[in-house]
């Protein structure tokens, strides 16, 4: 089993026991320890941007990014929206809004700013689940713990937001679409960087109302810049000028618009570098 396949499983029990024993079990530990869990995963470091007790992402709109290498010259970055969903099988404040601003354009924009992939990581339990309807792994073996992680992409969940009548924020709506993926498939599934381009595109036929405001470029090529320096960083501590380094190396920001404020920038950086030249060319 995978680092990627183990987390998601163990989110399923844990969620699933949480609900049994009554014990609240919030989006922030589950992704310090989704953190802790990738750190084994091939040549993978995970960052931490100082204190993770206070939730920074009020303003940012993420609260992970992943910097994913999967061929020697390519990378991906995704930027991460973390929720759970409760035991009455909905996930509450999809679109909290701080600063009359919501956390689903708060993502976006930081996304757009920084050529990343917006998505929702969806930590799951439910006993909704339906293999024909909420299976789009490419890997045909049904595992209905492998959706206790999940990926799905912000403009979907922009779709449930707006759509009239809404649809129930429920696993059911927000795991229908076949961009809705197992978070294994991001890493560990043939077709990988195929799963991440396709998260990208809405559906045309079934999104002909949903502008594709999330569409861009996010795959980026690594110059000599690939940060050598991070793997050779002996602590988990990274500053925010560190990270905004790394999001500017690709050439996408001038250095001179670093801010340091850190309700700007997410608590959790994870990189994970496994070129997989094989895979495709
Ligand atoms: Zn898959």
């Amino acid at each position: 089993m995978t680092p990627a396949e183990h987390f998601a499983q163990r989110t399923w029990s844990t969620l699933g026991r949480a609900e049994q024993f009554k014990v609240r079990f919030g989006e922030e530990t589950l992704t310090d320890l989704l953190v802790l869990d990738m750190l084994p995963h091939g040549r993978t470091r995970g960052f931490w941007l100082g204190s993770t007790t206070k939730p920074a992402e009020g303003q940012c709109g993420a609260d992970l990014l992943v910097f994913l290498r999967h061929r020697t010259d390519r990378f991906f970055v995704l930027a991460l929206q973390a929720k759970k969903l409760y035991p009455d099988d909905r996930y509450r404040m999809l679109n909290r809004v701080s600063d009359s601003e919501g956390q689903l354009d708060k993502l976006v924009g930081f996304a757009r700013q920084f050529h990343a992939l917006p998505l929702y990581l969806l930590y799951n339990h439910s006993n909704m689940v339906v293999r024909s309807d909420h299976w789009h792994c490419c890997q045909k073996r049904f595992d209905k713990h492998q959706l206790g992680c999940t990926l799905v992409p912000s403009w979907h969940i922009r779709r449930m937001l707006l759509c009239r009548p809404p649809p129930p924020r429920d696993f059911d709506s927000a795991h229908k679409v076949k961009q809705a993926k197992p978070w294994r498939c991001a890493f560990d599934c043939q077709s990988a960087e195929n799963e991440l381009r396709r998260m990208a595109f809405p559906t045309p036929q079934h999104y002909s109302d949903t502008p594709s405001a999330d569409n861009w470029i996010f795959e980026r090529r690594v110059a000599d810049a690939w940060p050598e320096w991070l793997f050779d960083k002996s602590t988990s501590q990274l500053t925010r000028e560190d990270l905004y380094r790394l999001l500017s190396d690709a050439g996408t920001a001038p250095e001179d618009s670093f801010e340091s404020d850190e309700s700007l920038y997410p608590a959790r950086v994870l990189m994970i570098d496994r070129p997989r030249e094989s895979a495709v060319s």
